[in-house]
């Protein structure tokens, strides 16, 4: 049965190896069985699967994910955690840790190595620092993913799931829309975490598209486009296009292009969806 996940359990352990929290790996963690609970369901965890774990703390959701999944990775930065790991999880024989820096381990041979390449699910509540590299990298480097369901600063969890039309919407929104359906499971106040973070969070399950939402001549091309119509969120697209350095696309083309599409010259880019960037993207490299 899993001991950590409560505010007395967390608190002796810490305390019986004098640790010390390291802002620099934003640590922040979770001290309430509920949340816990809440993560794991959402999670969809069987006991045929295999899962990574990004962080784990003392062990605490390790625990959990060990008691309900096949086999667990869990990879953590901070040496000083490991022989806590190592305590707080000797009851199982289904972990692994690795002590690594998650951006810099091969994700994909590891899913080669321990699932056959077949989908892994990845659950973590996640250091807020490197959020965005850590997910933006689990989908563009083709690791097999079913699912993400990860703790993630709330601000940021809702720029991933909005749609054109509100002031959250942005290149994230987009970047994850075009590799997973996203779904925002449940919002997690700060008191549910030691440390307690500064700001709210979210638990959001990502969960991967066995099929494209569009199809685009060129990927790359698509997304220097979405970046570019965000830079500058104020101007309008036909400007942001011009302005990007990368792009330096010539504002008659790009109008051109929207007349085809049938948009007014002066319409900004947080006003387009993901379809209509997949056209403008395609028609801007055939003109
Ligand atoms: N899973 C634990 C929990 O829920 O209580 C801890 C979550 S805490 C928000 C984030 C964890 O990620 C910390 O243990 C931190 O040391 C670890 N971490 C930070 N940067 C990391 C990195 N680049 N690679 C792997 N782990 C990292």
């Amino acid at each position: 049965m899993a001991t950590l996940g409560n505010p007395q359990e967390t608190i002796a352990v810490l305390q019986k190896y004098g640790f010390n929290f390291q802002k620099k790996y934003g640590q922040n963690f979770l001290i309430d069985p509920h949340v816990l609970d809440k993560i794991i369901d959402a999670a969809r965890i069987g006991p045929d699967d295999f899962v990574l774990e990004i962080g784990p703390g003392i062990g605490t959701m390790t625990q959990y994910l060990a008691e309900s999944a096949r086999e667990v990775v869990a990879v953590e930065i901070d040496e000083k955690l490991i022989p806590i790991l190592g305590d707080t999880l000797k009851e199982y024989n289904n972990v692994t840790i690795l002590n690594e820096d998650i951006l810099k381990v091969n994700i994909r041979k590891l899913a080669e190595e321990k699932n056959g390449g077949k989908p892994i699910k990845v659950v973590a509540n996640l250091p807020y620092y490197i959020t965005t590299p850590i997910i933006m990298g689990l989908f563009e480097s083709e690791v097999p993913l079913d699912s993400v369901t990860v703790m993630v600063q709330k601000e940021v969890a809702q720029r991933m799931q909005v749609g054109p039309g509100t002031k959250e919407y942005g290149a994230l929104s987009l970047a994850v829309q075009y590799y997973a359906q996203p779904y925002i499971v449940a919002n997690v106040p700060p008191n549910c975490f030691i440390p307690r973070p500064a700001v709210g969070s979210a638990v959001i399950r990502l969960t991967r598209f066995q099929e494209k939402p569009v199809k685009v001549k060129n990927e790359a091309f698509l997304f220097k486009i979405i970046r570019a119509s965000f830079n500058q969120r104020r101007k309008t697209l036909q400007n942001g296009l011009y302005n990007s350095p990368e792009l330096k696309i010539p504002k008659e083309k790009t109008v051109k292009v929207l007349e085809q599409m049938g948009l007014p010259a002066s319409i900004r880019g947080e006003k387009l969806d993901l379809v209509q960037f997949a056209r403008l993207s395609d028609l801007l490299l055939e003109e």
